[in-house]
C-alpha cells in the first residue's frame, strides 16, 4: 500500500485505540513493514491476516497495546513472536528498549530477521529456538520484561516465560478473551515459578471497520527465583501443567 494510504488508516487506527500518536519516520517504518510482511506472506504462510487494514489493527495496534506496561530502557523477550508480534511493533515505536525475538519456527526467525535488516533497527534481536531449551536459556540470560501473544495458555507460558524474568521484573501475556478462567488456573503454577502479584488489564481493540474485540493484558510480577527444575520438558509441561 501506498504510504499516504497507509499513514490515514494507522492515524486512525492509533487514535480510535487512545495510542499516542507517532511520528512520520515511524509510521514509515509500519508502513515498509507492512509492505515486506505482504510480499512475503504470499510465498511463506506467515499470518492468517492478508489484508492492510487488518494487519493494522490485529496486529500492530494489538502489538503497541502492550507498550503502557513496558518500563523505559528495559531489555524485552518476546517469547513465539511469530513473524514479530509483538516484538516489531514495539521495536520501531521504542528505540529505548533492547529487544530479543524468540521462535521455535525458523521461517518466522528468517523473516523477523531480514524485516531487522531492511529497517535498520539496532534494538531487535532474532532467535531461533524453544524457549524450554537450557541452552537456549543460558545462552538469553534474564530480562526485565518478558511479552508473549498467542502461545499457550497461562498455565503452560508461565512455565516457559517465568524463568527469564529477573527478580523484581514481569511478564506480559497479552491475551483474547476468557484471560480470567486461564489466570485462576495458572494461579499455582505463577507461585511455583516465583511469580507473585497478577493484575489483569482488559481492554478493547478497535478494528478499522468499527468493530470492537474484547483484550486483556495478563502482568505477572516476580518476586522469588523460579526453581532450577523448571521449565520442563514441553511435552512434560502440556502433559501435566503445574
Ligand atoms: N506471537 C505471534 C505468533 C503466535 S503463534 C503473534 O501473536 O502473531 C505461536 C508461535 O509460538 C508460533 O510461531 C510457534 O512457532 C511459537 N512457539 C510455540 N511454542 C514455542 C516454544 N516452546 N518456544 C518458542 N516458540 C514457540
Amino acid at each position: 500500500m501506498e504510504y499516504a494510504e497507509f499513514k490515514a488508516l494507522f492515524v486512525k487506527s492509533l487514535q480510535e485505540n487512545s495510542l499516542e500518536p507517532q511520528s512520520d519516520d515511524i509510521i514509515r517504518l509500519f508502513c515498509e513493514f507492512d509492505n515486506h510482511l505482504h510480499k512475503v506472506n504470499v510465498i511463506t504462510n506467515l499470518t492468517a491476516i492478508r489484508n492492510t487494514p487488518d494487519a493494522i489493527s490485529k496486529h500492530y495496534i494489538d502489538s503497541l497495546l502492550a507498550s503502557a506496561y513496558i518500563p523505559p530502557n528495559a531489555r524485552v523477550l518476546d517469547i513465539g513472536c511469530g513473524p514479530g508480534f509483538p516484538s516489531i511493533p514495539l521495536a520501531i515505536t521504542r528505540p529505548d528498549l533492547s529487544i530479543v525475538a524468540l521462535d521455535s519456527t525458523a521461517k518466522k526467525i528468517a523473516f523477523v530477521k531480514e524485516s531487522a535488516e531492511i529497517l535498520s533497527f539496532g534494538n531487535l534481536k532474532a532467535i531461533a529456538g524453544r524457549a524450554e531449551d537450557a541452552k537456549i536459556i543460558a545462552n538469553l540470560g534474564k530480562f526485565d520484561v518478558v511479552v508473549s501473544r498467542a502461545v499457550a495458555r497461562m498455565n503452560v507460558l508461565c512455565e516457559l516465560g517465568l524463568p527469564y524474568v529477573k527478580i523484581g521484573g514481569k511478564m506480559l501475556a497479552l491475551k483474547a478473551a476468557k484471560a480470567e478462567e486461564e489466570t485462576s488456573e495458572a494461579k499455582n503454577c505463577i507461585r511455583v515459578l516465583g511469580g507473585t502479584d497478577v493484575a489483569m488489564h482488559a481492554t478493547e481493540l478497535i478494528n478499522l471497520d468499527g468493530s470492537a474485540e474484547p483484550r486483556c493484558i495478563i502482568e505477572v510480577q516476580k518476586a522469588k527465583a523460579t526453581p532450577a527444575i523448571y521449565p520442563r520438558a514441553y511435552a512434560q509441561i502440556l502433559k501435566k501443567p503445574l
